[in-house]
């Protein structure tokens, strides 16, 4: 609360009491602790790729680099940070331009089925590479949305790129589209580690991880769920988590079933 006040004076110039505004600025201060928060979370995740960069060239210019094998495998690594801060200004971007609406949606009538088919399809070979079952479920030949089937077919894929990452090898990733009342439902599940009880309600904040170490081996930038939850939401949709620890998880992207004919 923040308050000022000033003398209040009767029509002879006498003080007759005092004006006082009392306002509430737990808003305004909210948002400003987020973003103070959002800033120092950038610039963490930034530097920390830049440091390991800057450690690892130094070090070849001091000598490394007459040694081959040890060189290529400095390289590899400088590669990979490289990458990764790529990555994460690529999110980064992406956020800014739902954040500011200066997304241009191609919206059209689509077929979920297919949506989820293709983006199960597109995830085949890096299910296998871990040894996992990537299967697609449904009894439906056709559940019309009115998407960007780009970039829900996107979400889809980072949801089960997610499954994949917090799922050890050997265990099974499915992928159900059905209908439920008015909405048409792509159910992503897995077999991993699951999310404890306390983490889901913050899976779609930006920058929050349950283990951020584990998080950034598997390349995550803990932007993903939130891109995502953006993305859904700008479709009139609903994304939502259940899971248990040790047992697995569940993801529910729910998107209203379209009417209009193209
Ligand atoms: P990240 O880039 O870290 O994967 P996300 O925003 O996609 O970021 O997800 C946020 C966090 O939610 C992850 O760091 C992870 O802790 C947790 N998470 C997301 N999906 C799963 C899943 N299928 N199983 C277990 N944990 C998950």
């Amino acid at each position: 609360l923040s308050a000022s006040y000033a003398p209040y004076m009767d029509e002879k110039g006498r003080k007759a009491g005092i004006v006082m505004v009392l306002q509430d600025i737990t808003k305004r201060q909210e948002l400003d602790n987020m973003r103070k928060e959002f800033v120092a979370n950038v610039s963490h995740e930034l530097k920390t790729p830049l440091t390991s960069i800057k450690s690892y060239t130094e070090t070849l210019l001091d000598g490394a680099l007459e040694e081959k094998d040890l060189a290529v495998s400095f390289l590899q690594v400088v590669n990979s940070e490289a990458d990764r801060m790529n990555g994460l200004v690529r999110d980064l971007l992406q956020l800014s331009r739902l954040d500011s609406k200066k997304v241009l949606w191609n919206k059209k009538n689509s077929n979920l089925v297919k949506i989820g088919q293709d983006a199960v399809n597109k995830m085949e070979i890096t299910a296998q590479n871990k040894n996992q079952t990537l299967s697609f479920i449904t009894k439906y030949e056709f559940l019309s949305v009115y998407v960007d089937k780009d970039r829900i077919e996107q979400v889809i894929i980072n949801i089960i790129s997610n499954a994949i990452k917090y799922t050890p090898s050997g265990g099974h990733i499915q992928v159900q589209v059905y209908r439920d009342k008015n909405y048409a439902v792509a159910l992503i599940k897995d077999n991993g580690i699951g999310i404890p009880k306390r983490a889901i309600p913050r899976l779609f904040e930006r920058f929050y991880r349950v283990d951020k170490a584990r998080s950034r081996e598997m390349g995550g930038t803990g932007l993903g769920l939130s891109i995502a939850k953006q993305i859904v939401v700008a479709h009139d949709g609903e994304i939502f988590v259940e899971s248990k620890e040790g047992i697995g998880t569940e993801v529910f992207i729910k998107i209203p079933i379209s009417k209009k004919k193209d």
